[in-house]
C-alpha cells in the first residue's frame, strides 16, 4: 500500500488515541492494543484476487491478461469500487485504490466497504469484440467474489457504461434466477443505470470546490478576516474575484468538471487550460469547452493535437506539452487524470493555490506535505471525487427497488450528501492546522474504528 495512505491513517489513529471522548470504554493497555489492531486491520486488504484472463484475439492468438479484484474492508457494507482498464495496472496500485474506496465511502456515509479492480490493458489496443470478451472473462473469473450484496464493481479509468452493461449481462447469465441489477453500477440508463451517473463524478468535483469557496468561505468572510489559519487565509484571497482554472485530464471526470466551471454562474471562472494524454491547450481569454467536448466525442476522446484540427473545429487555443498544465500560472488546478501527478520533481513549480483532486491519489506525499506547508488549499480525492460512488449507491438502491429517480432527484441527493460531509469537515479544517486530507482521514477512520470495535473486530 502507498506509504502516503498508510502514514495518514497512522496519524489519524494517533490523533484518535489521544482523544479521550473517542471509544471511552477502551482504557490503558487495552486502548493501546486496540489502536495497534486498528492499524493492522486498516492497512491490510481482506483479500487480493488475481487472475490471468485467457483471451483469444481476433487474429487467432491467445493472450493472458493480468487482472485483479481487491477486497479491502467490508465493515460498513459490501465491497464497492471501479475496475480500471489501464496498461500500468498493478497489485499495489489496486490495493491502494481499494483502500481509498473504504475511506471514501466511510467519509460520505455511503453504506459500502472498499474494493477495486484492474485489468492490465490499454483498451485502445483492442477491438470492440476483444474488449467484450475481456469483460466477459473478467466476470467469469471473478464471479465467486462479486455480487449485489458482496462486491459491486463500477467504471474507473478506461472503462464506462458499455463495459458495465456487458459485465452485468454475463453476471446475469451465470447467476440465473438471482438479482442482477445491483451487481454492477455505472450501467447505461437503458440497462438499469441511473440518470446522472455518467456526469456525477465531474459534477461532484466542481461542486466541492464551489461549495468550499463560494458558500463556506464567502459566508464566513467576517470571521476569517482575523484568522491565522494558513488555509483560511489562502481561500479568502480567492473569494469575490475572477479566477483562472486549469483542468488536467479530459475524460469522463475532467471534461464534465471543465464544463461545470465554464457554465458556473456563481463564480467567475475562466477555464484557460485543459489537457489530456497528448497535449495541453491554452487560451488566456478562456477556452470554448463545449466545442472541445464536441470535438472529443467525435475523435475517440482525444483533444485536438494540431493547428489544422483546431482551425477546422473553430477553437482558439495554443498547443503545449501535456505536462505543462501542471505548472501553469493559474488560480485553481483540477487534477482529473492519474496518480502521482504532483510529485517531488515538480512540487516547487506548482503555482495554483487551490488544487482539487478529481483523480484518485494524484498528489504524492512529498508534494502534499510541501504544498500544504505553503498554505495551498488541496481538496483531496476522497472528498472531491465521491460523486461517482454516491450516485452508484443511488443506482444500486434504484436497482433493488426497481423504482427510478428523476435526474433532479439524483442531483439533489448527490449534492445533499456532499454538502453534509463538507459541513462537518470545513469548520474543523479552517479551525486547526491539519490539512483537509488529514481531516477527511480522521473522519473516515473514526467511523471505521467505531464500527470495527462495535462488531467485535478488535479482540
Ligand atoms: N471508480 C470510481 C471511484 O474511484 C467510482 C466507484 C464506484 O462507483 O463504485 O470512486
Amino acid at each position: 500500500m502507498e506509504e502516503q495512505t498508510r502514514s495518514i491513517v497512522q496519524q489519524s489513529l494517533n490523533a484518535l488515541l489521544e482523544n479521550e471522548n473517542f471509544l471511552t470504554d477502551l482504557k490503558g493497555g487495552m486502548r493501546q492494543k486496540a489502536f495497534t489492531s486498528l492499524n493492522s486491520i486498516l492497512s491490510t486488504p481482506n483479500q487480493i484476487h488475481k487472475s490471468f484472463l485467457r483471451v483469444p484475439l481476433e487474429g487467432g492468438e491467445v493472450v493472458r491478461i493480468p487482472s485483479y479484484r481487491v477486497h479491502h474492508n467490508d465493515a460498513l457494507g459490501p465491497y464497492k469500487g471501479g475496475i480500471r482498464f489501464h496498461e500500468t495496472v498493478n497489485e499495489e496500485e489496486v490495493v491502494n485504490l481499494a483502500f481509498l474506496m473504504t475511506l471514501k465511502n466511510a467519509l460520505h456515509n455511503v453504506p459500502f466497504g472498499g474494493g477495486k479492480g484492474g485489468i492490465m490493458i490499454n483498451p485502445k489496443d483492442f477491438s470492440e469484440k476483444e474488449l467484450h470478451k475481456i469483460c466477459i472473462k473478467y466476470v467469469r473469473y471473478f464471479n465467486n467474489v462479486i455480487g449485489p450484496d458482496k462486491d459491486i464493481p463500477a467504471p474507473d479509468v478506461g472503462s464506462g457504461e458499455r463495459e458495465m452493461d456487458w459485465m452485468m449481462a454475463e453476471y446475469k447469465k451465470i447467476n440465473q434466477g438471482s438479482p442482477y441489477l445491483g451487481s454492477f453500477t455505472g450501467k447505461s440508463v437503458e440497462n438499469g443505470g441511473s440518470l446522472g451517473r455518467r456526469e456525477a463524478t465531474g459534477k461532484g468535483v466542481y461542486f466541492t470546490f464551489r461549495y468550499l469557496l463560494n458558500n463556506y468561505v464567502k459566508d464566513n468572510q467576517a470571521t476569517f478576516a482575523t484568522t491565522t489559519n494558513p488555509f483560511a487565509k489562502t481561500a479568502l484571497e480567492y473569494v469575490n474575484r475572477e479566477l483562472t482554472v486549469a483542468v488536467q485530464g479530459f475524460g469522463n471526470v475532467g471534461s464534465v468538471t471543465a464544463l461545470e466551471a465554464y457554465r458556473c454562474a456563481h463564480i467567475q471562472n475562466k477555464v484557460v487550460a485543459v489537457s489530456d494524454r497528448n497535449v495541453t491547450l491554452f487560451n488566456a481569454d478562456g477556452l470554448d469547452i463545449p466545442a472541445l467536448v464536441e470535438f472529443t466525442a467525435k475523435n475517440k476522446g482525444d483533444l485536438p493535437t494540431s493547428e489544422d484540427q483546431l482551425t477546422a473545429a473553430g477553437i482558439a487555443a495554443t498547443i503545449q506539452g501535456r505536462e505543462d498544465i501542471l505548472t501553469m500560472d493559474v488560480d485553481v488546478l483540477f487534477l482529473a487524470a492519474l496518480e502521482n501527478q504532483l510529485n517531488d520533481q515538480n512540487k516547487t513549480q506548482i503555482k495554483a493555490r487551490i488544487i482539487v483532486e478529481g483523480a484518485n491519489a494524484p498528489t504524492t506525499r512529498e508534494a502534499d506535505d510541501y504544498l500544504s506547508e505553503k498554505g495551498v488549499v488541496i481538496i483531496p480525492d476522497i472528498l472531491a471525487n465521491a460523486g461517482g460512488v454516491i450516485v452508484s449507491y443511488l443506482e444500486w438502491l434504484q436497482g433493488r427497488e426497481t423504482q427510478f429517480f428523476s435526474e433532479e432527484e439524483v442531483y439533489n441527493q448527490l449534492l445533499a450528501k456532499m454538502r453534509n460531509t463538507m459541513d462537518t469537515l470545513l469548520p474543523q479544517y479552517f479551525g486547526d492546522t491539519f490539512s483537509l486530507r488529514q481531516n477527511c482521514y480522521i473522519h473516515s477512520v473514526t467511523r471505521l474504528s467505531t464500527v470495527l470495535y462495535r462488531q467485535g473486530k478488535l479482540y
